[in-house]
């Protein structure tokens, strides 16, 4: 997390140096979006840091098998896997499930992954 904090200070500067080359007539508009950008920056470290470690995500598989399965609803085969949606569950026999999304009827549902 240090080296993302490193990076996150550069951006933050780099962000500060750009407002800087804004016309006088634009200064204030650009200082008030150095703040608010500065401000989201913040608000991503601290959600980046409240997420569970690597470490502990380790023993998950990294993605399902198979990402792409048949729609139950409209049965095209176009059910795709979520990224990061992959997660235990205790009423599948494998043990974990994961959120697939049909690109065809925009079905939703989430699925017995191995
Ligand atoms: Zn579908």
């Amino acid at each position: 997390m240090t080296d993302i904090a490193s990076r996150l200070d550069a951006v933050k500067r780099d962000i500060e140096r750009l407002a800087a080359l804004a016309a006088p007539a634009e200064a204030e508009e650009a200082h008030g979006m150095v703040s608010a950008l500065q401000a989201e920056l913040d608000d991503l470290m601290r959600e980046a840091s409240a997420l569970p470690s690597e470490h502990t995500l380790s023993d998950l598989p990294h993605a399902p098998r198979h990402e792409e399965l048949r729609c139950p609803i409209c049965s095209l085969r176009s059910f795709i896997y979520r990224r990061g949606t992959l997660r235990r569950s205790n009423e599948t026999d494998s043990g974990f499930e994961a959120l697939f999304h049909c690109r065809s009827c925009g079905h939703e549902a989430w699925h017995e992954t191995r």
